[in-house]
C-alpha cells in the first residue's frame, strides 16, 4: 500500500534525536529555520496553534474578530477562540482553495483585529490583493499561515513575509517536520521580544518523559511506513480497531492537546534541524509530482483539477471527484491510499454553532470532493501511482 503521507525522515534525524540535549538546541533549530524562511527571528513552540494562540496575545489582540477561511484545520479557529477571540469565517475562492478575499473585505467591521491569509495546500495567497486590503484598513493585522505552505511565492514574493507574522506546523504530516512543534516567524524585533517573553512565561519545560514520548513515536513510525506493513495498518484503522495516524477531531468540542502549553522538547528540534537539510529537495520533489499528476489528469474529466498557480509548493495535490468514497475505495483496491484532508468545513460544525452551509458553498463541496495524491516520492513515485491507477 502506497501511503497518502511519508515524512520526508531517515537515520539521520534518528541519530540527531539520540544525540545528548545542548542548552542551545531550540535557539539553534530557530536560528536555522529564520534563516531557511529569509525572515530575522523565529520562535518555537510545541504545536503551532501554541505559537498562534499566544502571538494573538503579543499583537494586543483580544475579544476581537479574526477572520479566518471556512475551509482550513479546525486548529486555527481553536486558537482564536483560545485567545480570548471570535473567528469570523469566510468562504473559500473558487478554483485555488483559498479564502476569497473580495468576502473578507465584505466581513471586515469595527471590531476586525486580524486576518489569517492561508495558503492552502501550498497555493499562494493573493498577495497583491492583500496589499491593497491591508492599505485601505491599516490597523487590521495579516496574518500568514504558512502551515502548507513552506516556499510558496506569490509572483516571486514568499507568502511568510507578507503580514506582521507567519505560522508554521511541523508535525509529521507537514513539508518539514520537528515530529511535532510549530514555529512563528517575523522581521518585527519588538514583537519578537514580545512574544518570546510572553512564551518563556506561559509555557512549562518540557521534560524528560515528552523527550521519552516523541522518541518512540519517531521510532514507531519508521517501521509503519514500510509498505506492506502500512496496507495492514490501512486495514486496521478502516475497519476503526485502530487510530493509528488519523487525526481525530471532536465535532462538538473546542480543545487542544493536553501538552500544548508544554515546550518542544529539545530532541524534536534537533530532528527539526536535519529535516531543514533536505528542505530543497522536498519541495522539488512536491513541484515534480505535482507537475506529472497536471499532465495526467488534464485529460481525464471525472477529475477536476485546480488552476497551475506559479510559485504554488504543494503540500497536497488535491482533485475533486464526484464521489470520493468509490475513489477512496478504487484507490486501496490499487494499492494507493489516497488522502482526504480537509473534510469539513469549519461554520458547519457544532462545536462553531453550525452556520448555514447555504453561506459558504465553496468549502462545502470542498470538504465533501476533495481527495489528494501522494506527492511525497516526486515525479518517480507519481509515476507508479498514475499507472497503477491505469490498471485494473
Ligand atoms: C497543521 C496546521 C496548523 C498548525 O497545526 P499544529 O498541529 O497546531 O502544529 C495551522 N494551520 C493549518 C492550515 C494547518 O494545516
Amino acid at each position: 500500500m502506497i501511503p497518502r503521507l511519508k515524512p520526508t525522515i531517515g537515520i539521520k534525524e534518528l541519530v540527531a534525536a539520540l544525540h545528548p540535549t545542548r542548552r542551545d538546541d531550540v535557539e539553534r533549530f530557530e536560528q536555522d529555520f529564520a534563516m531557511l524562511m529569509g525572515q530575522k527571528y523565529a520562535l518555537a513552540f510545541p504545536y503551532g496553534r501554541t505559537g498562534m494562540m499566544l502571538l494573538f496575545e503579543a499583537l494586543g489582540l483580544k475579544e476581537k474578530e479574526i477572520i479566518c477561511p471556512a475551509y482550513t484545520c479546525v486548529v486555527v479557529p481553536h486558537s482564536v477562540v483560545y485567545s480570548g477571540n471570535t473567528p469570523v469565517f469566510v468562504d473559500c475562492k473558487q478554483g485555488d482553495f483559498n479564502m476569497d478575499l473580495g468576502k473578507a473585505e465584505k466581513a471586515i467591521t469595527d471590531k476586525t483585529g486580524a486576518i489569517i491569509a492561508t495558503s492552502l495546500f501550498g497555493y499562494p495567497v493573493d498577495l497583491d490583493k492583500l496589499d491593497v486590503l491591508q492599505k485601505k484598513y491599516p490597523r487590521i493585522m495579516i496574518i500568514q499561515d504558512c502551515a502548507h505552505s513552506f516556499a510558496a511565492e506569490w509572483k516571486g514574493r514568499p507568502v511568510q513575509k507578507a503580514g506582521v507574522a507567519a505560522i508554521f506546523g511541523l508535525n509529521i504530516s507537514k513539508m518539514l517536520t520537528s515530529i511535532f512543534g510549530g514555529m512563528i516567524t517575523t522581521d518585527n524585533g519588538e514583537l519578537y521580544s514580545k512574544l518570546r517573553r510572553l512564551r518563556d512565561k506561559t509555557l512549562h519545560p518540557a521534560d524528560w518523559k515528552k523527550g521519552l514520548r516523541r522518541l518512540a513515536y519517531l521510532i514507531s513510525v519508521f517501521p509503519a511506513l514500510w509498505e506492506p506493513i502500512y496496507g495492514i495498518i490501512n486495514y486496521l484503522e478502516r475497519y476503526g480497531l485502530i487510530d493509528y495516524f488519523i487525526q481525530y477531531y471532536d465535532e462538538s468540542k473546542i480543545d487542544m492537546p493536553v501538552d500544548y502549553l508544554q515546550q518542544i522538547t529539545a530532541l524534536e528540534t534537533r530532528v527539526g534541524r536535519v529535516n531543514i537539510t533536505l528542505y530543497k529537495k522536498i519541495i522539488e520533489n512536491r513541484k515534480a509530482a505535482a507537475k506529472h499528476y497536471f499532465s495526467y489528469f488534464n485529460d481525464k474529466p471525472e477529475f477536476i483539477l485546480p488552476q497551475q498557480v506559479p510559485g504554488a509548493t504543494y503540500s497536497h495535490f488535491v482533485v475533486q471527484v464526484k464521489d470520493r468514497n468509490s475513489w477512496l475505495k478504487e484507490g486501496i483496491r490499487k494499492g494507493i491510499q489516497l488522502g482526504w484532508l480537509i473534510e469539513y468545513s469549519i461554520p458547519e460544525m457544532k462545536a462553531y454553532g453550525s452556520h448555514d452551509p447555504v453561506k459558504f458553498p465553496v468549502a462545502g463541496k470542498y470538504s465533501k470532493s476533495t481527495i489528494n495524491l501522494p506527492v511525497w516520492g516526486g515525479e518517480k513515485l507519481a509515476t507508479r501511482i498514475t499507472r497503477q491507477l491505469d490498471n485494473d
